[in-house]
């Protein structure tokens, strides 16, 4: 069985900051990622607010994170996770049927948001459609936009948007139902009032729903809050030692790449730390 000193699941940006840092610590780090190294950030068009960029494509600033996490010395294993299991030694099982030893493990597998379940999402995203009005508002400076949703998450995607945008419609998909999404570019939407369809013309969509944290490795595992978000403490550490969380997996009130990296930064020290105790170095 192979033995990395910190194992971090997901390499978005927590899960690589939290590499370079434990990396550059002295410690032996592996992080596993199920897709692609980046994460969200690698499948964001432009970044407009990761500062000391005043734009970047996600892809670029993706590939720039990894490549740090690389020349500092982790290794990337492209494998989903499947399973953690604590104790003095923990031991990370991949579903590429291989299992790590570890004294520390980094959870950084992020979260999604809840989609609309309406033909052509997911090729609308970036083109009109957006799960994120404070990352991409800016896009819609003075123009009319849909925020489709219910809840906290529009009401503050609305707060958000209404002194950028020119105007913001809302509507509750939950009551009226969005039936179709035309353009591409997305120019407007289509829904159902009452067996009704109407149309709305719209330069913008946003789908507020909220989002569902990466609970696969954490449900009953570590301790949750309500909406099943990770629980840490200043060092990023979960409620069992030696077991760390970072980025939008964790509870907490501003999910972006800079509060990603700084969970990372945090989580990735600490983890070193431990992991050397345990190590007796
Ligand atoms: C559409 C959209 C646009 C956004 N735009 C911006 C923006 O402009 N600026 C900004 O600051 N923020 C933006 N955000 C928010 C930002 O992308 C996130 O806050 C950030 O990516 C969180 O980083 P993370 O590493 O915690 O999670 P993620 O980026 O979600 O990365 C998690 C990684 O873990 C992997 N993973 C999950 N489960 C497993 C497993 N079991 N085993 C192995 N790997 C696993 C995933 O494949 C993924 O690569 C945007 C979000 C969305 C949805």
């Amino acid at each position: 069985m192979k033995h990395y000193d910190v194992m971090v699941i997901g390499g978005g940006p927590a899960g690589l900051s939290a590499a370079i840092y434990a990396a550059r610590s002295g410690v032996s780090v592996a992080v596993a990622e199920e897709l692609v190294a980046g994460g969200v950030m690698a499948a964001t068009p432009v970044i407009e607010n990761y500062p000391g960029y005043k734009s970047i494509f996600g892809y670029e600033l993706a590939q720039k994170m990894e490549e740090q996490a690389v020349s500092s010395g982790a290794c990337i294993i492209y494998s989903r996770a499947l399973k953690i299991t604590d104790g003095e030694i923990k031991k990370v099982t991949l579903s590429d049927g291989s299992t790590y030893d570890c004294f520390a493990v980094v959870i950084a597998a992020g979260n999604s948001p809840r989609k609309l379940g309406v033909k052509g999402e997911n090729e609308l995203l970036g083109a009109g459609l957006s799960y994120c009005a404070t990352c991409d508002g800016n896009f819609f400076r003075g123009k009319t936009v849909i925020v489709a949703g219910a809840g906290k998450h529009a009401l503050s995607a609305c707060e958000y948007l209404q002194d950028i945008v020119k105007e913001v419609i809302t509507v509750n998909p939950y009551k009226t139902p969005i039936t179709a999404l035309i353009g591409n570019p997305l120019d407007s939407v289509e829904i159902d009032e009452g067996g009704v369809k109407r149309v709305i013309k719209c330069d913008g969509l946003f789908v507020e729903l909220g989002y569902e944290p990466s609970s696969i490795l954490t449900k009953d595992f570590v301790k949750t809050d309500g909406a099943g978000y990770v629980v840490c403490d200043e060092r990023m550490q979960t409620d069992r030692n030696g077991i760390f969380a970072a980025g939008d997996i964790v509870s907490k009130p501003l999910r972006q790449i800079a509060t990603a990296v700084s969970d990372g930064a945090i989580a990735g020290q600490f983890a070193a730390v431990y992991a050397k105790k345990r190590a007796n170095r």
